[in-house]
C-alpha cells in the first residue's frame, strides 16, 4: 500500500466514526489548493470544495490566493465551541465557513499539528506519541518554500510547533509568551511580505490542563482565542487588502474534564478527537 493510501485509510476510519466529512488533514491540501502551491509529498487530504469554490468565485480562479494567516489555538474543539458558545459565534461570524473535522490519534499536539501541516497520517509523518522531535516529512512550509514564498511561524518558546517544524526554509520567531506571539504576528501582517504566517496560541490548553476545560479561567483563553481571531481578521483587511487572501481558525483536538479541576485530552472521543476549522477568505482590491 502507497504512504497516501495508509493515510488515507486512517482519516476514512475517524471520518465515518465520527460522521463528519473532514479530516484536519485537509488543512494543508485546502490551503496549497487555495494558493496554487504543489502539496506536501505524502499529503492525503483533500481540499474541501466550499473553501476552494468560494476562492474560485471571488478571486476569478483556482490559486489565486496570495496572503495566508493560519491561527493555531491549540485544543479549542467542538466540545469548546458547545460551552463557550459566544466566544466560537465570533470565531464563525468572522470567518462565515465552518467545517466539523476529525482529529487523529492519540490526539496530542505535536502528532495532531504532524498530521495538519503534513497531510500524512501519524503512521506516514513518524511521530505517533507525545514527543517533541524534528518531523522529517514534506510539509506544508516546505511546500511553500519551494514555490518561492515567504513562510513565517510565531510560537510559544520550545512547543511544538516551535520544535517539530524547524530546520525548514522558513522564518521562526520564538517567545516566552502568548501575548509576544500574537503581536509578532500582527506586525508581520503590517510590516513584512510574508505569504504564509503561522501563529499559535498556548494559554488556551496550559489552563485547561490546570483548572479544567470549562472553567472561568479557561473560557478567559476562549474569549481572548476570539479576540485574537477577529484582531487577524481586521489585520488582513488593513494591510493585505489589495491581496487575495485567507485568514484561518486551525485547532489541533478538543479536550475533557477529568475531574472537578483538571482537563486532558489524547483519546479516542467525541470530546478529544472533534474540532472546527474556520475560514476567512477575501478577495484583494477592496479596502
Ligand atoms: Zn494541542
Amino acid at each position: 500500500m502507497s504512504q497516501t493510501a495508509r493515510s488515507k485509510e486512517v482519516f476514512d476510519f475517524f471520518r465515518k466514526k465520527y460522521d463528519t466529512p473532514y479530516s484536519i488533514a485537509d488543512l494543508t491540501a485546502t490551503v496549497c489548493e487555495l494558493c496554487g502551491v504543489t502539496p506536501p509529498e505524502e499529503c492525503a487530504g483533500t481540499p474541501i470544495a466550499a473553501v476552494v469554490d468560494q476562492g474560485d468565485k471571488l478571486m476569478g480562479g483556482i490559486g489565486k490566493t496570495q496572503k495566508v494567516l493560519l491561527f493555531c489555538a491549540d485544543a479549542m474543539g467542538e466540545a469548546q465551541r458547545q460551552v463557550f458558545k459566544d466566544a466560537f459565534a465570533r470565531i464563525e461570524k468572522t470567518a462565515s465557513f465552518r467545517f466539523l473535522s476529525t482529529s487523529v490519534m492519540p490526539s496530542v499536539t505535536p502528532v495532531c499539528y504532524g498530521t495538519i501541516f503534513s497531510g500524512a497520517a501519524p503512521c506516514v509523518h513518524g511521530i505517533e506519541k507525545y514527543e517533541k522531535v524534528l518531523l522529517s516529512v514534506d510539509t506544508l512550509f516546505d511546500a511553500f518554500a519551494r514555490a518561492g514564498k515567504n513562510v513565517a511561524i510565531c510560537a510559544y518558546n520550545n512547543c511544538s510547533i516551535d520544535v517539530i517544524f524547524r530546520k525548514r526554509n522558513v522564518d521562526y520567531y520564538s517567545f516566552r509568551g502568548d501575548e509576544g506571539t500574537f503581536r509578532c504576528a500582527m506586525d508581520l501582517m503590517e510590516r513584512s511580505d510574508y505569504d504564509l504566517i503561522v501563529c499559535y496560541m498556548n494559554d488556551y490548553d496550559h489552563t485547561m490542563h490546570a483548572t479544567g476545560p470549562f472553567s472561568e479561567e479557561a473560557g478567559a483563553q476562549a474569549e481572548l482565542a476570539a479576540d485574537r481571531y477577529e484582531a487577524f481578521a481586521k489585520q488582513a483587511d488593513l494591510f493585505w487588502a489589495q491581496y487575495n487572501r485567507a485568514v484561518v481558525f486551525v485547532p489541533d483536538h478538543g479536550g475533557h474534564l477529568v475531574n472537578e479541576s483538571n482537563g486532558a485530552h489524547g483519546t479516542d472521543t467525541p470530546e478529544d478527537m472533534l474540532v472546527n476549522h474556520f475560514y476567512r477568505i477575501k478577495p484583494g482590491g477592496k479596502k
